[in-house]
């Protein structure tokens, strides 16, 4: 039977010297990157940064777990670039903010482009014919990914899979929100989208992880572990398992071990590293349930509106910054001022809103929350 290989190592700090020491080790228990990459290719490495914030925030893949990595890469190829598109904003000003930006200048990286893209035919996907992908992308000759180890209200962890995502230029990201508001649906569009640009090597820091409201309201916890794998579905159900979370709740499980992308059994996945049970963290704060029934439903029906989870602003946390609604994809927008001087919050109109959770997802200050209203607890329960 074919196994996957996952990697686990112990990292308990940031510190260059304990994170490039654990990547050496991880990479050399899966047969040394010299295994994924050739001399003189073209090597693209794709850090999570999602908006680019400070590294003690623990939202965006940590500097140091960016620099052990490129420092391997390197070693073997002098070809080295760096990217990643966030929902809004520039890729070179979030990628600053984040600290790649003076990694890359040490090592002499070139920052990619990620801000225009071109057209490309999807393989075997049911969800979209094709696909425009960064130019970085296109003009690399292979990806390797290094996600964070974190909560997702949609797909409950954004991991291995969901990384990719990122190399779909600017605002383009949200028209597939828009397109695929099916939560299945948008996560076979990341299963096809993981297929066609498929990234040699899966790294994931979970040094510092991130639970609750993440992917960026969340709050840092300490895992300690550093995640490698040439298989995204496995690396993620691996780092599910950690936290106690079925793998088969993550939606993207099932479809990408369907179409090829990866397994995700305990007998298909061959452990290495460190033993998994010093990782294990029943206590991690994640959305245990699977996507709910009515998230699955296409468009804004009433029913949906009425019975599925939403999001919601705190308003003492808000700092009316207004990004999420410049985040929010649908036209008219679903979250929009109320008020011409912006001292009030933004307002939702839920009967717009697809539940993409794009306002939640990039709210700097974590004010936007997710609540399942009374009605939906209801059907929830009657219908698992
Ligand atoms: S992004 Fe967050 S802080 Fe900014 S206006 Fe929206 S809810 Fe308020
Ligand atoms: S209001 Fe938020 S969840 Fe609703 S469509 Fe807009 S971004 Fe998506």
């Amino acid at each position: 039977m074919h196994k996957s290989p996952v990697v686990l190592i112990r990292c308990e700090s940031y510190e260059l010297q304990a994170v490039s020491a654990a990547v050496e080790r991880g990479l050399s228990l899966l047969g040394g990157i010299e295994r994924y990459i050739l001399p003189q290719e073209k090597i693209l490495l794709k850090p999570n940064v999602l908006a680019g914030d400070q590294p003690e925030r623990c939202i965006s893949v940590h500097p140091s777990v960016f620099r052990a990595v490129a420092a391997s890469v390197q070693a073997v190829t002098p070809h080295v670039t760096f990217g990643d598109s966030p929902g809004f904003g520039r890729p070179a000003t979030h990628l600053n903010r984040a600290g790649m930006t003076a990694v890359a200048g040490e090592l002499g990286i070139i920052q990619a482009d990620f801000e225009n893209g071109r057209e490309v035919a999807a393989i075997g996907s049911q969800s979209t014919n094709k696909f425009v992908l960064a130019n970085g992308v296109i003009e690399s000759d292979g990806l390797i990914s290094i996600s964070k180890f974190k909560t997702h209200q949609l797909t409950r962890l954004t991991g291995a899979v969901k990384n990719q995502f990122g190399c779909i230029p600017g605002l383009r990201k949200a028209e597939y929100h828009v397109i695929l508001p099916n939560a299945y649906e948008f996560a076979n569009m990341l299963i096809a989208l993981n297929l066609l640009i498929k990234p040699r090597l899966y790294i994931m820091d979970g040094i510092w992880a991130m639970q609750g409201n993440g992917p960026r309201g969340g709050d840092k916890i300490p895992m300690n572990v550093l995640l490698f794998s040439p298989d995204p579905i496995a690396l993620d159900a691996m780092a599910a398992r950690l936290i106690d979370l079925d793998p088969l709740i993550l939606p993207t499980t099932k479809p990408g071990a369907n179409w090829g992308l990866g397994v995700y059994t305990d007998e298909e996945i061959e452990l290495l590293g460190d033993p998994p049970q010093q990782f294990y963290n029943k206590d991690f704060q994640v959305k245990r349930t699977p996507v709910e029934i009515v998230a699955t439903l296409r468009g804004v029906s009433t029913l949906k509106n009425l019975i599925s989870p939403r999001p919601f602003i705190q308003s003492l946390k808000c700092v009316k910054c207004g990004i999420c609604v410049s985040a929010c994809p649908v036209v008219p927008k679903a979250l929009s001022w109320m008020d011409e001087n912006k001292k009030m919050p933004p307002q939702y109109t839920y009967s717009r809103c697809i539940r993409c959770f794009c306002c939640q997802e990039m709210c700097p200050e974590g004010a936007i929350e997710i609540e399942t209203p009374p009605l939906g607890r209801l059907f929830n329960r009657f219908c698992r």
